[in-house]
């Protein structure tokens, strides 16, 4: 088997997501797995029965198709034969919304892989010897696996999708995301120098977030809530990692919303523990204090990082974000008082009902935590909203003020000292493209992989595409690109991942959109 990941080594050896599915494979006797990436490889098999791929990021997803290509593995599901591998993929991208990529997928798994994977993979064995098709049938009736093949698309004549439909009685009409309900979370199985943070041992201490920020797909994807006991789950993965190197990165949506974090940061404080490096993900502010700083100064730890989403109180409020103005000082104060230099900011522009005084506002914030701060350093990593499948503003398309809103904040911003790194505008686009698109893509993505995988590339490839009567029907034409990417949709509209079930159902999302 040949896991791929569609990126370099050093970014794919930084998931932990990637590390834990390579693991649970490579302790199985019955699968001999060799990893792939695009910079590098292990040394490949000269038969491939299974090729999966792990999808974090949509951007990454046209280089799925290059190494299917360099594998000479036909790109197109339809196209495989009984000699050529099952291709299959899982990751939060495909598990959002994978209708993009569908045709190029055998199979895609829903979900959580610690039950998921290992059902698969003994399925497979169970199935050996019998065709392609019949194991792809089989397959299909395991709950969480998802075979594209077997469910149809239907459009009407204004282009838009009227529904996706089982193409046989015995093939489930709906698939639902698998969930892993132990008190134990993962942790890395590979440490080293040439990952993106080098040396690190990476411990997930929640999965999910009880936030439920309306934007945010961590959290709505991921729900419900879970958090890795500290007795039977941090604790012995830290010590494990701290066997092997200084450096403890402690992730999660929002890891300071674990119970006992408290609990966490006093057996953190222990003399033994003196050269430790510690890194935490990002912190709700509402959380950070003078335990917490003083504890990662005295770790080695120079920044705390808080995704505050925007300085004006409207738009938090509006995306349930539950933070005042006050408590964003506080977490600054404390983050200076407790000896770190550095704090990240994080925030957003385009959130829907956002006027060009909300842009004004969140520079005011800004600039006064710098006032109050000065000898803290300040940065904003600022991105464009864009909707994501199953969460309440998937409904919302991305605003095009976002572009002008990015430099307007950075113009205000440099000139204090405040360093502003703006995500590309251009690229959120193709996110959003990406993640509210359905089968209809495919041929595009078909074209821009390789050289082509440029904002120019795709805007041609979507123009060709949509020229050529490419798919079965003319009703299966590309919508329009506005459409998909800018227009608000109506909540009664077919959604391209409605035969998929996520943790909340489509009303639960209207409603947490109209409680705001
Ligand atoms: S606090 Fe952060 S992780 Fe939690 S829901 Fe909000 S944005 Fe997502």
């Amino acid at each position: 088997m040949v896991l791929a990941f569609p990126n370099t080594y050093s970014v794919g050896i930084t998931s932990l997501g990637f590390q834990i599915i390579w693991a649970t494979l490579a302790q199985r006797t019955d699968v001999d797995v060799r990893r792939l990436f695009t910079d590098q490889n292990d040394k490949l098999h000269r038969r491939i029965d299974l090729f999966g791929i792990s999808l974090s990021w949509e951007l990454d997803g046209p280089v799925l198709l290059d190494l299917l290509e360099n594998n000479k593995i036909p790109i197109w599901s339809h196209k495989r034969s009984e000699e050529d591998p099952i291709v299959f993929g899982g990751g939060q991208v495909l598990t959002a919304n994978p209708e993009p990529f569908a045709p190029f997928l055998d199979v895609i798994l829903l979900g959580d892989g610690e039950n998921l994977l290992p059902a698969f993979i003994e399925k497979l064995h169970e199935l050996e010897g019998i065709s392609r098709d019949k194991k792809l049938k089989i397959l299909s009736q395991i709950a969480g696996i998802y075979v594209p093949a077997f469910y149809e698309p239907q459009y009407n004549s204004n282009k838009e999708l009227i529904a996706t439909k089982a193409i046989d009685s015995d093939i489930p009409k709906q698939i639902t995301k698998q969930t892993w309900k132990q008190n134990t979370l993962s942790h890395s199985t590979v440490i080293t120098p040439e990952a993106a943070w080098p040396g690190i041992h990476m411990v997930e201490v929640v999965r999910s977030c009880p936030e439920l920020c309306r934007f945010c797909l961590a959290s709505y994807l991921n729900l419900p809530f879970r958090n890795s006991s500290l007795d039977d789950g941090l604790i012995p993965a830290i010590e494990k990692g701290f066997a092997v190197t200084k450096r403890i990165g402690l992730l999660g949506a929002s890891i300071t919303q674990h119970p006992e974090f408290d609990e966490l940061l006093t057996w953190l404080d222990q003399d033994s523990f003196e050269d430790m490096r510690l890194s935490l993900s990002s912190v709700r502010a509402t959380t950070v204090n003078k335990k917490m700083t003083h504890l990662l100064s005295r770790r080695n730890c120079k920044s705390i990082t808080i995704a505050i989403e925007s300085g004006s109180q409207k738009i938090r409020d509006l995306v349930n974000k539950k933070l005042n103005e006050e408590e964003i000082y506080s977490a600054a104060r404390y983050a200076h008082e407790g000896g770190l230099s550095r704090l990240k900011l994080y925030g957003m522009v385009g959130l829907p009902t956002e006027t060009e005084e909300d842009i004004e506002t969140t520079s005011d914030l800004l600039l006064k935590i710098k006032r109050k701060s000065p000898s803290l350093k300040l940065s904003f990593g600022v991105s464009t909203f864009v909707p994501k499948a199953h969460t309440p503003f998937q409904w919302f398309g991305v605003r095009t003020e976002a572009k002008k809103r990015l430099q307007k904040l950075g113009k205000r911003l440099k000139p204090h000292g405040i360093e502003v790194r703006p995500e590309s505008y251009g690229w959120s686009i193709i996110q959003a493209l990406i993640s509210r698109s359905d089968r209809r893509l495919a041929p595009v993505i078909e074209l821009v992989r390789g050289s082509q995988n440029t904002l120019g590339g795709w805007k041609k490839a979507y123009k060709i595409i949509q020229e050529k009567d490419t798919y079965s029907s003319t009703n299966s034409q590309l919508p329009d690109w506005e459409e998909i990417v800018h227009n608000q949709w109506e909540h009664d509209r077919i959604l391209p991942w409605m035969h998929l079930n996520g943790p909340l159902k489509v009303e639960q999302l209207i409603k947490h959109q109209k409680t705001l």
